[in-house]
């Protein structure tokens, strides 16, 4: 039989790239190969998201689609995992009979096994564990970029935040040793990564499970410890668990680049204490002043949501006033909408559609506002640009370069000798509300990074040819 190919299709947050990451090693280590973007793959594996309204009508109109070109091509086969399988189980196949394997967050690991299984007995595997048994990062892993790379130090959540779904479904938040953490970033450094991204659903309670709550602070010193290892980010922190020692391990290693993502979530009290996110205001502001006072050059982004349960005007208009006090350089926005099984699907007090609308419009307007004034203080200001594929964008007939500075803010750049994951020193030239335009370059460096990508592309292009980005985004 020949190779059998495969796709993985991905909802959801950075957990959710990160696991099909996984699910690709897996099958590669299972002798499947990626399909090719004009081929038809013998499997599609979606990996699904439960956290946003409509998912699941997402997740049958995809496999609608799939079904006509399942019976042209015989031998296809169909699986679904993630949060939307673990949460609704046997009834995808009830809804979509023609769907060969369900599994669910705590099993990854058995998807070729599953596959395999649906094969010989010709028939559905639906299998869903309660809980982990194996931590996921011990699984084979194919990564998207050769020079970037999520790393999991935790998985689950202890918070029940009254809107997310997380903690059922992923269950409790388990802890990777550090040493095997390290020990990952470390072969991650030599074959060419330079920048790390520590993954969890909350980083800053991370050592919980070991007892160890400064376990954080010190997992960021130590990747500053690691020859090579550039930049290192994380995500997601808690405001409520967020404390001295980390900003100080943050702004003592020079490798912990200068940004924050720390959802908000409401700058109502009243309505933090809804969602149960045990901080306030106050102290999350406080927060943010700490950080600026010990990294001055910080980017400080954030998640807010409108519109949830008994949200008045009054506390829309104390969302606005922090989303201002924070200077946030970017931030998403949500608009409120109920996740079944979450304690706030059930609460009173549901706030219409169009007053959600109407706040969602103005919240939009004020942090564009926020973060364009924001901006404009990096105007002349000189950056340094992790190239990277995906963000490149066509201004006329310039096939711009792009990536993160620092602070993580984009930055556009003009077509220089860089591969994606080299690194470019470079002036600002102008900014918008969402990125930043730098086209005086200064230099470009070579990067172990910039040589990964470049090995893992079967042509290499010569070097002191411009590249143009693979997959440009329109203007
Ligand atoms: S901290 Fe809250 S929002 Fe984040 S994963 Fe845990 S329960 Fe969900």
């Amino acid at each position: 039989m020949s190779t059998r190919t495969y796709d993985v299709r991905t909802f959801g947050c950075q957990m959710n790239v990160h696991d099909s990451e996984r699910l690709a090693g897996l099958l590669e280590d299972a002798g499947y190969r990626k399909a090719t973007a004009d081929a038809t793959p013998d499997v599609v594996v979606f990996n699904t998201c439960a956290v946003r309204e409509n998912a699941d009508n997402r997740l049958y109109g995809n496999l609608g689609h799939l079904l006509p070109v399942k019976k042209s091509h015989p031998g296809m086969q169909i699986a679904v995992g993630g949060c939307l399988a673990q949460k609704d189980g046997a009834t995808i196949v009830e809804r979509a009979p023609w769907v060969d394997v369900v599994f669910g967050t705590h099993n990854m690991g058995a998807l070729p096994v599953l596959l395999e299984r649906a094969r010989i007995e010709d028939e559905s595997q639906v299998e869903l564990l309660e809980a982990l048994e194996v931590f996921p990062s011990t699984l084979p892993t194919r990564r998207e970029s050769p020079y970037r790379a999520w790393v999991s130090i935790s998985v689950g959540c202890n918070n029940t935040c009254t809107f997310c779904i997380v903690p059922s479904l992923r269950g409790k938040e388990r802890d990777r040793r550090p040493g095997e953490i390290l020990r990952e970033v470390e072969m991650l450094v030599a074959d060419g990564v330079l920048e790390v991204t520590l993954l969890g659903q909350n980083v800053n309670s991370y050592g919980v499970e070991f007892g160890d709550t400064r376990a954080f602070g010190k997992l960021l010193r130590a990747c500053g410890e690691i020859d090579g290892l550039e930049r290192v980010r994380f995500t997601s922190p808690h405001p409520r668990d967020f404390t001295d020692d980390v900003i100080e391990a943050m702004a003592e290693t020079p490798n912990v680049m200068p940004s924050l993502h720390m959802p908000l979530q409401s700058g109502s009290d009243r309505v933090l204490k809804a969602m149960r996110r045990s901080y306030r205001a106050g102290k999350y502001l406080g927060i943010i002043d700490r950080v600026r006072a010990a990294i001055p050059d910080a980017a400080i982004t954030t998640d807010v949501i409108v519109g949830f349960p008994g949200e008045t005007d009054d506390d829309f208009a104390q969302t606005l006033g922090v989303v201002q006090a924070a200077r946030f350089a970017g931030a998403f926005t949500f608009q409120y909408s109920k996740r079944p099984g979450t304690p706030a699907a059930d609460m009173v007090g549901e706030v219409s559609a169009d007053v959600v609308a109407e706040r969602y419009q103005r919240l939009a307007a004020v942090v564009e506002d926020v973060a364009w004034t924001e901006n404009k203080t990096q105007l002349g200001r000189t950056v340094e640009v992790l190239v990277s594929e995906g963000e490149g964008r066509k201004d006329g007939a310039t096939h711009r370069i792009s990536g993160r500075a620092r602070d993580n803010r984009l930055v556009h750049l003009v077509p220089c000798d860089a591969r994606p994951g080299d690194v470019v020193t470079a002036s600002v030239t102008y900014a918008a509300p969402h990125h930043l335009v730098a086209d005086e370059v200064v230099a470009v460096r070579p990067t172990g990074g910039g040589d990964a990508w470049q090995a893992r592309h079967e042509t290499p292009l010569p070097r002191g040819v411009p590249l143009g980005m693979p997959a440009l985004r329109p203007a």
